[in-house]
């Protein structure tokens, strides 16, 4: 089977769009899993309030729980929060509770309050390099102060864009909500992946959304697509990811081959010049 190539330096990944329900959780964590399928080391950062990304990796996540928010109001360490994915050696976990739903609030008069994820985070992988070949963090919809501490930690965007009718119109806004994070705090984050889920190859109209967006963003679309799939969405209700919950799956077979172009990709990367989101 293929060779997924490891990066050099720890990649760190927020899945963002302001859409709600277009495959942000979905794909943090399949993605996350397939990387660790193959023995790369992922740390999924859960920064939803809904905590979805921790339900489906099988992690405890209660109110009052250790979590994500507990490490932005610096009462723990993120190796006091994090937690281990039963399913796969090389997962980890930094969960997300309700509770994270006054972050949004209680961060608005904090001294840098885009930063605060990003100190904690930089600091981390400084000591723990070594450990980690990616981190994802799955961004809540909407463009609140969640979303822009998940931007400000993060060097790369990767944006999972639902096959349906209306898939380019949002897109606009988030790009340039992007450029503005690009120039104001974050001058090295690059919009580094496209992925189009709930593809459905027997329509036109999923097509056409596909080919749409290769022909505005080719170099930063995936050519492997997403199909929607009835497993997919069950597999969070038994706390797995696709890759454990149907490993031979289309489901499975479709996000390991993302991972495997996520991962080689990751190579080029550095010479990429072309994907900064305000190129447009
Ligand atoms: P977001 O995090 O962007 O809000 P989710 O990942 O939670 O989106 O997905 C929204 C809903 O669509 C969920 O119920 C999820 O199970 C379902 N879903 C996501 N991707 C697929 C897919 N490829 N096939 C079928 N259902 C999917
Ligand atoms: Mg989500």
């Amino acid at each position: 089977s293929a060779i997924f190539p490891t990066p050099l330096e720890t990649r760190i990944i927020a899945v963002a769009n302001q859409k709600g329900g277009v495959g942000k959780t979905t794909t943090t964590v399949n993605l996350a899993s397939a990387l660790a399928s193959k023995h790369a080391k992922v740390l999924v950062i859960d920064m939803d309030p809904q905590g979805n990304a921790s339900t489906a990796l099988g992690i405890r996540h209660g109110s009052g729980d250790p979590s994500v928010y507990d490490v932005i109001e610096s009462r723990l360490e993120i190796s006091q929060a994090i937690q281990q994915c039963p399913d796969f050696d090389s997962l980890k976990v930094l969960p997300a509770s309700i509770d994270l739903s006054g972050a949004e609030l209680e961060l608005a008069d904090v001294h840098e309050r885009h930063y605060v994820l990003k100190h904690k985070v930089d600091a981390y992988i400084n000591e723990h390099s070594s450990e980690f070949d990616y981190v994802f963090i799955d961004c809540p919809p909407s463009l609140g102060l969640l979303v822009l501490n998940s931007l400000c930690a993060a060097k790369e965007v990767l944006i999972p864009i639902q096959a349906e009718y209306y898939a380019l119109e949002g897109l606009g806004q988030l790009l340039h909500t992007i450029g503005l994070v690009q120039k104001n705090f974050n001058r090295k984050l690059v919009v580094s992946t496209m992925l189009v889920t709930m593809f459905d190859r027997r329509t036109l109209l999923s097509r056409e959304v596909f080919e749409e967006i290769q022909k505005h963003y080719p170099n930063i679309v995936l050519n492997a697509t997403i199909p929607r799939a009835v497993k997919i969405s069950e597999a969070p209700s038994f706390g797995k990811s696709i890759i454990s919950y149907d490993p031979r799956g289309a489901g499975s077979i479709s996000y390991l081959e993302a991972a495997l172009e996520f991962a080689e990709r990751g190579k080029s990367l550095k010479e990429q010049g072309s994907s900064r989101a305000d190129m447009e």
